[in-house]
């Protein structure tokens, strides 16, 4: 295990290209936003609220990919918006199902980029864990995330367009104006659990959480909704704030000489500094419970005064603590603890009044399982060291924003 890792590693970012003479993209648009794009595409400002609701239900309520169908509009105006704007979302480069359901995705986004995203099925629900970045800037050392170079930020459009195209695998919209039965979806909830620190990609990560909790399209509740971040202090008050979600914490250690080495984040936003942040997000969201990620890791963070610090720790905040047992990947520097430990570590948790529900690993077989996503940006990355990257800013602050 590297002691002093840097919370940042040499990561070359890719820079987002705009491909010149490609229509603008209207995925990821915020109403506003698609509402001034139709003004410019030649909408007139009287329809221009109309025709923005219009569009956004084909789009989003039906998952309709091109104008020519939105029979509702004129087709003198379908074509004129097919002249300028496009509706855009990430394309399936392959696909692997695993042998418990999951479903892997391998997803090219603009400029050639790879990211992964999950669907997992489970009874009377299904769970999609998204990406926010292609990699990742900090380096979790049990994450395989983590050992990817290159990152960039991904668009509002490139993150809500994964729920989109999980949906059209799933082959379930709804169609415009017509609500979704209210129970048993396929893709019922989402979590912001795949490549990348969310909170590192704020605004985008957020106007991407709009749409889908958008009641006339998307429409997964806020509570649906999980953000997982290893604990980007400063801005979590504001996801409280602006999106509201709820919040999933990467705890992982009691202390902070073991913290620092498996987050290191943990080393500008200590454990106590995390803890104080994370006491206000409940009723600053109105949400009901925080999860603690509690990766179990073999002899690292796994002894019963591992569990009876986190529970002293984590008094008074309303929460439950879901035990990761550690998936490995090639190279990894850790094992899992063994069921016997993990069960141990969960009854001290449960008798002090927590639940504490052990992740059933999925989609082992494919590498789907947490932490175990890295997309194979070889030729990228290749190219780049041509000289064409920018480099990152030496610490840790959002990358490549749009
Ligand atoms: N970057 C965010 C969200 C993505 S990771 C974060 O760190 O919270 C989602 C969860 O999987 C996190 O709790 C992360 O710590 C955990 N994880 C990463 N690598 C893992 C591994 N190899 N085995 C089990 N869990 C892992
Ligand atoms: Fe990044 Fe999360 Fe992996 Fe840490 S655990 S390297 S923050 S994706």
């Amino acid at each position: 295990m590297q002691a002093n890792a840097p919370i940042t590693r040499d990561v070359v970012t890719i820079p987002r290209k705009i491909e010149e003479g490609v229509r603008r993209n209207v995925v990821g648009l915020s109403r506003d936003a698609l509402r001034e794009a139709l003004i410019e595409a030649g909408v007139s400002e009287r329809q221009a609220g109309m025709r923005t609701a219009q569009v956004w239900q084909w789009i989003y309520q039906k998952g309709l990919r091109d104008f020519a169908g939105m029979t509702n509009l004129g087709k003198e105006l379908r074509v004129r918006l097919a002249e300028h704007l496009d509706i855009r979302v990430p394309e399936v480069v392959t696909k692997r199902v695993s042998q418990d359901g999951t479903r892997k995705y391998l997803l090219r986004v603009g400029g050639g980029s790879e990211v992964e995203a999950v669907y997992i099925p489970e009874e009377g629900r299904g769970t999609l864990c998204i990406s926010s970045q292609i990699g990742c800037t900090l380096t979790c050392s049990f994450c395989h995330t983590g050992t990817q170079k290159l990152v960039r930020n991904l668009t509002a459009g490139e993150i809500v367009g994964q729920i989109m195209v999980v949906r059209d695998d799933l082959d379930e919209w709804p169609g415009v104006g017509e609500p979704f039965p209210p129970e048993g979806r396929l893709l019922s909830n989402i979590v912001l659990m795949g490549m990348g620190e969310p909170l590192y990609n704020f605004e985008n990560v957020r106007d991407a959480m709009k749409i889908a909790m958008d009641g006339e399209g998307i429409s997964i509740s806020r509570r649906r909704i999980t953000l997982s971040t290893s604990g980007v202090v400063p801005l979590i008050a504001r996801t409280a704030k602006e999106i509201g979600c709820m919040l999933a914490v990467s705890f992982h250690a009691t202390t902070d000489e073991v913290r620092d080495r498996l987050v290191p984040i943990n080393r500008k936003w200590n454990i106590a500094t995390l803890l104080k942040a994370l006491r206000e997000y409940p009723k600053a969201s109105n949400s009901e419970r925080i999860t603690f990620e509690y990766v179990m890791l073999k002899g690292v963070n796994d002894s019963d005064e591992d569990a009876r610090r986190l529970v002293d720790l984590i008094r008074g905040i309303p929460a439950k603590i879901n035990l990761i047992p550690f998936n490995e990947w090639p190279g990894a520097p850790y094992e899992r603890s063994s069921n016997n430990r993990i069960r141990a570590f969960a009854e001290i948790v449960n008798a002090a009044g927590y639940s504490s529900p052990v992740r059933r690993p999925r989609g082992e077989d494919i590498m789907a399982a947490c932490g175990q996503l890295k997309s194979a940006t070889e030729r990228t990355r290749r190219s780049r060291r041509k000289g064409r990257a920018d480099a990152l800013p030496p610490d840790t602050g959002p990358v490549a924003r749009e």
